[in-house]
């Protein structure tokens, strides 16, 4: 959609509320004018010396709408608060136009974020009451009453996990970048996975020596580690030794007295053996995620995944006679080649299986995956909205809860991710990372450390390079740049 600027330099913003009421749109800055009845969204800042009002003028699919919203700006003394007013005095501008184009309300109103919880989480830690922050989910952002309860229901879930944090325990992740084959709506791993398995060896080689390092920081700081997450990638792709001496490794070099949770993602069914899952259970951990997707053969094949439905049941047989007592299982609504009674008898059957945790995610077309290059037949967002009322319903019927949530950039129908469970089953690492409750260490190829001042208000990312042969090259460097993480600290304590 062609964007155009006047009064004001907030693209960030404007980019936001296209992609989230438009996600199969991408923004476009051209200098020519657009022509008449071709899509374009005409942005504007007004500024008085009390008010600001933002303005769009949109023209989607030959309808054209305006929308304005007004917000005052006086007695606002910071930067940080004013460029917020004036982001929202434009955004809600846009949403309005948009949702006149449109005729309908997106799910999640006008809020853009990742994390739509933050809001009611805040409003409740501020000592307002849940009808009330609930209200501003409705009022200032138009978020639909599905989406309120889901939200509310997230909210309540990170509060609990704030009452059961102490201040000096972190979350520990440790990222494995390899898969067996890769998926077709995947940017994560690298396209060649065959030739990337080569790198194992040194990969591990080199993540041992983070381990050791990590281990040293985290003693020398007076923190300790409260719940570890294995991930990917698939962290299954490794050997029954490799992850025992992977797994042994932490524990030998990284205190573990205070973990509660211990999670390893197993990810693709076809890398699930009984010695895997003994080297696991043996090793401390207590949940694993066997993760279909779809149970449909037809959904498997085209999303380039080398297994079948048969594959699951006989992985998740081998879990349950494992002793490991929590399983989660992860499905996608919008997969190509699925349908709404396709995703339905997927999850049908996910429930049979009795799992204690099943993620509910929506395709997000990610820019560098197959999917996005060479397309693929994708249901609609009308589809995926039915595929996820059903989840919904269904998953409440049988006892789930949702505990957390996020969005994310190019989600099919602007929709989300959501994490059920049964009660008691919640887990607390999910929690503290997407509600950024907590500091989480991030080890390994594509990790992303993030450093939580919760007092402070204060969030620092530290990335790991994303593909292996860049980690194993670069290891000295991200050893030394993990110190960074003594720093924030030696400030928050300050
Ligand atoms: S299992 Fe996950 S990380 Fe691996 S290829 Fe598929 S989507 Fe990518």
């Amino acid at each position: 959609m062609k964007l155009y600027l006047t009064g004001h330099d907030y693209k960030y913003a404007c980019e936001q509320i296209m992609l989230t009421l438009f996600p199969g749109q991408r923004p476009l800055y051209p200098e020519e004018p657009a022509e008449e009845g071709e899509d374009q969204a005409h942005i504007t800042l007004f500024r008085g010396a009390q008010w600001a009002t933002g303005r769009t003028a949109l023209t989607w699919e030959g309808k054209s709408a305006v929308g304005s919203c007004r917000v005052k700006t006086a007695g606002l003394t910071g930067q940080v608060e004013l460029d917020r007013a004036l982001q929202k005095a434009l955004k809600l501008s846009f949403y309005r136009a948009a949702v006149a184009v449109l005729g309908k309300e997106p799910p999640w109103g006008a809020l853009t974020g990742v994390r739509p919880v933050k809001i009611p989480t805040k409003a409740l830690l501020r000592g307002e009451t849940p009808a009330q922050a609930e209200a501003v989910l409705r009022d200032t952002y138009h978020v639909t009453p599905v989406r309120r309860r889901l939200a509310m229901d997230c909210a309540r879930a990170s509060l609990a996990a704030l009452d059961s944090l102490k201040e000096d325990e972190i979350s520990l992740y440790v990222g494995i970048p390899f898969c067996p084959t890769r998926c077709a709506y995947c940017s994560f791993v690298s396209a060649d996975v065959g030739k990337a398995l080569k790198l194992l060896p040194p990969y591990l080689e080199a993540l041992f020596r983070e381990v050791e390092a990590a281990g040293d920081l985290l003693k020398r700081q007076g923190l300790y580690v409260r719940t570890v997450y294995i991930g990917g990638g698939t962290p299954t792709t490794l050997s029954a030794e490799q992850l025992a001496a992977l797994m042994g490794h932490i524990r030998a070099h990284i205190d573990l007295s205070r973990c509660t949770e211990y999670t390893v993602e197993a990810g693709r069914p076809d890398t699930i053996t009984a010695e895997k899952l003994s080297a696991l259970k043996g090793n401390g951990a207590d949940r694993v995620s066997v993760n279909p997707q779809s149970m449909s053969d037809k959904v498997l094949r085209a999303m380039g995944r080398s297994h079948t439905a048969a594959d699951i049941l006989r992985a998740y047989d081998l879990v349950q006679n494992s002793g490991i007592p929590c399983v989660n299982m992860d499905l996608i609504a919008g997969l190509p080649e699925d349908s709404r009674e396709g995703f339905r008898a997927s999850l049908d059957q996910v429930l049979a299986m009795d799992p204690a945790n099943i993620t509910v995610h929506t395709l997000a077309l990610k820019k560098g995956s197959r999917l996005m290059t060479e397309g693929g037949s994708l249901p609609t967002a009308e589809d995926v909205a039915a595929m996820l009322d059903y989840a919904w319903t269904t998953l409440r019927g049988a006892g789930y809860m949702p505990y957390y949530l996020y969005r994310q950039k190019y989600m099919s129908g602007s929709f989300e991710n959501v994490g059920w469970t049964k009660p008691g089953f919640e887990n607390l690492y999910n929690i503290c990372m997407m509600e950024e409750l907590h500091t989480v260490l991030a080890l390994g190829g594509g990790g992303v450390t993030k450093l939580v001042d919760r007092t402070a208000g204060r969030i620092e990312r530290i990335s790991d390079p994303k593909y292996p042969y860049e980690y194993i090259n670069a290891i000295d460097h991200i050893i030394a740049d993990k110190e960074k993480l003594a720093d924030f600290y030696a400030a928050a304590r300050r």
